[in-house]
C-alpha cells in the first residue's frame, strides 16, 4: 500500500464506524408493489384533502417525502394522474392487482416521491410534523401537539 492509499483510508475513515444508512420497505397489500427506502424522510405530512380521502379510502394520508435518489421501486404499478390544487399534475401509482396506492409524484416537486406511510408497516415510522388541508379535516381528528397547520398545500411551486 503506498503512502497515498493509507492517507485515503483514514481520510474516508472505517466504514465500519460509518452510521448505518437507515433501510425502509413500503410495500402494497398483496406485495408485489414495493418501494425501499435508504435515509431519512425528508418531511412527513398528513393531508386532510378529500382527493386523498377518496384515493386511501381513510379520512387523511399520511404522506414521506423522500428524494427520489433515496427510492427504488420494484413491481408492476399502473398511474392515474390529476390536477393537483396547485395547478400542477400528481401522479399516483397503484399496484394493478391489489389497488394499494403506495407512491405518488407531484410535478410541483418533481425531485421527490411522496410515499404512503401506512405502507410501511411501522408503527415506529417518524410521526408527520405538518397537518395540510385542514379545512376539510374531520372534526374529531386529534392531533399531535408540535404540527404545523395549514389550510390547503405547504409546499410552494418551484
Ligand atoms: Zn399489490
Ligand atoms: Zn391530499
Amino acid at each position: 500500500m503506498t503512502e497515498e492509499q493509507t492517507h485515503i483510508g483514514i481520510t474516508l475513515g472505517d466504514p465500519a464506524e460509518a452510521p448505518p444508512m437507515m433501510e425502509r420497505l413500503a410495500k402494497c397489500h398483496c406485495g408485489s408493489l414495493r418501494a425501499i427506502t435508504s435515509g431519512e424522510p425528508l418531511l412527513v405530512n398528513m393531508c386532510h384533502c378529500l382527493a386523498c380521502q377518496r384515493r386511501s379510502g381513510a379520512i387523511a394520508s399520511n404522506g414521506a417525502a423522500f428524494a427520489k435518489a433515496q427510492v427504488t421501486i420494484e413491481g408492476p404499478r399502473k398511474v392515474f394522474e390529476r390536477n393537483g390544487q396547485s395547478g400542477r399534475k400528481v401522479r399516483f401509482y397503484f399496484c394493478p392487482n391489489c389497488g394499494t396506492s403506495l407512491y405518488w409524484e407531484p410535478d410541483v416537486r418533481p425531485d421527490l416521491y411522496i410515499l404512503a406511510v401506512g405502507a410501511f408497516a411501522d408503527p415506529d415510522f417518524p410521526p408527520p410534523s405538518a397537518s395540510i388541508f385542514e379545512e376539510t379535516k374531520h372534526a374529531w381528528t386529534k392531533l399531535p401537539d408540535g404540527m404545523k397547520h395549514f389550510q390547503g398545500t405547504m409546499i410552494a411551486s418551484s
